[in-house]
């Protein structure tokens, strides 16, 4: 076996070993606590509700391991069992009776992996849907809009995606030695063109926004706004519940095209004050500039995973170890983008950490602005509606999760309200 490979697959069932193993935790301290409600939500939530949420909990996690390990498999079969291989020489020999280029046949290797990776993944996305959430009475989705939104979502991808794909690979094909700058740049760029096209131009083609209503959480908004200086092209209520019962509320876009977004489901469940202190919370998240760090941060991870891809293109035992024969530019990409988790998930804690950090900054943002009271109030009935566990394993959660654990951020909301 060659060196890459033996280095690849430790990697990859270190990774596999990680994540199962963490989830197997999350499991246990999940049934352990299901019994009984934590004591300081006892008087906010019913046992029931409490086990629906350790059964939701318990249910998706089961089924995150099937998928963990039939991603495994398929992964496998692509690099070892010879099916990206198959693919490649297929649209080799087309692009030799058509007198393609690399870039044509990068494109059609592309395009054809990302198709028949998604017809893989079909069955798995539609239990998800239509028996997990279902069962838990959170699915609002029939059929016929899955095949609506799988639609529109192919068509953007191409419309969007097989220009920039195409750009890339021109640039990996022509551009010298720097060509990975280059095409570090035009994918920047891209990324920014769509967070700043993302509201107004791409979101309403899945879902309809309309501006919320003058009433009191209006009101309320608007004096929140005014009083923490922040403008934005409006306050809009999106339809999440043609989807899901989940609810939510975010932030999109930047500069003038900033929007405020709840889903209509959100807004059912929550009165204004507490609708005050969840948007005081978002507003938290851009006051210290959370997006714009988060920006910098993954504008400087593919500026060094571009250097990376570039040198390993120029290494031929990166294609043959991942079981590939022939050396190209759209392989090298492809490979890039199928290795590389197995060794970047070391980073997961890190980024879940950094992120919670930046949950306890807008918390307290919103505690000095609205009301620390009305966000922990808020926040129960969020895991409530959502059958978030109140009791995940710590270790699981420190890997993971991007909010910190309910107990925990309540606590130090309950501090902020007393000080
Ligand atoms: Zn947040």
């Amino acid at each position: 076996m060659q060196t890459f490979t033996t280095v690849f697959l430790a990697a990859l069932i270190i990774s596999t070993l990680v994540q199962f193993w963490l989830s197997i935790r999350q499991m246990k301290h999940v049934y352990k606590h299901r019994s009984a409600v934590p004591k300081e939500f006892a008087d906010k939530l019913s046992l029931e509700e409490h086990q629906k949420a350790a059964d939701y909990t318990l249910t998706k996690g089961a089924f995150g391991r099937v998928e963990m390990f039939l991603g495994l498999v398929i992964l496998l079969f692509w690099l070892y069992a010879g099916g990206l291989n198959w693919l490649d020489n297929f649209w080799r020999s087309v692009a030799a009776d058509y007198g393609w280029n690399e870039i044509y046949t990068g494109v059609a290797v592309l395009l054809s992996f990302s198709f028949i990776s998604s017809l893989i993944g079909l069955p798995t996305s539609l239990y998800n849907t239509f028996v997990i959430e279902e069962k838990f009475g959170f699915n609002k989705m029939t059929l016929k809009t899955l095949f609506i939104d799988m639609f529109k979502g192919t068509l953007l991808g191409l419309v969007l995606g097989v220009p920039l794909l195409a750009l890339i690979l021109w640039l990996m094909n022509t551009a010298g030695d720097m060509w990975w700058v280059y095409a570090w740049g035009a994918l920047s760029t891209f990324s920014l063109v769509m967070m700043w096209a993302y509201p107004k131009f791409i979101a309403p083609i899945f879902n309809k926004f309309k501006p919320l209503e003058e009433g009191e959480t209006l009101d309320l908004i608007q004096s929140l706004l005014t009083r923490s200086g922040f403008n934005s092209d409006g306050v809009f209520i999106m339809d999440g519940s043609r989807r899901s019962s989940h609810g939510n509320a975010y932030f999109t876009g930047f500069g003038k095209n900033k929007r405020i977004v709840f889903f209509d489901t959100l807004l059912e469940s929550l009165s204004a004050k507490q609708i005050e202190a969840v948007l005081a919370h978002e507003l938290g998240h851009f006051k210290h500039k959370h997006v714009l760090k988060g920006l910098v941060v993954s504008l400087t991870t593919t500026f060094i995973g571009f250097a990376v891809l570039a040198w390993l293109m120029k290494q031929n035992w990166f294609f043959t170890g991942l079981g590939v024969e022939h050396s190209s530019t759209y392989m090298a990409l492809l490979l890039f983008m199928l290795a590389s988790p197995a060794f970047t998930f070391l980073l997961d804690p890190i980024m879940s950490w950094w992120s919670r950090k930046h949950e306890f900054e807008a918390d307290a943002f919103a505690a000095k602005q609205a009301s620390a009271k009305e966000l922990i109030s808020s926040l129960v009935s969020l895991y409530k509606e959502n059958a978030s566990t109140l009791t995940p394993d710590p270790l699981y959660s420190a890997f993971y999760d991007s909010h910190p654990p309910a107990s925990i951020r309540i606590a130090h909301l309950k501090q902020l309200s007393t000080s």
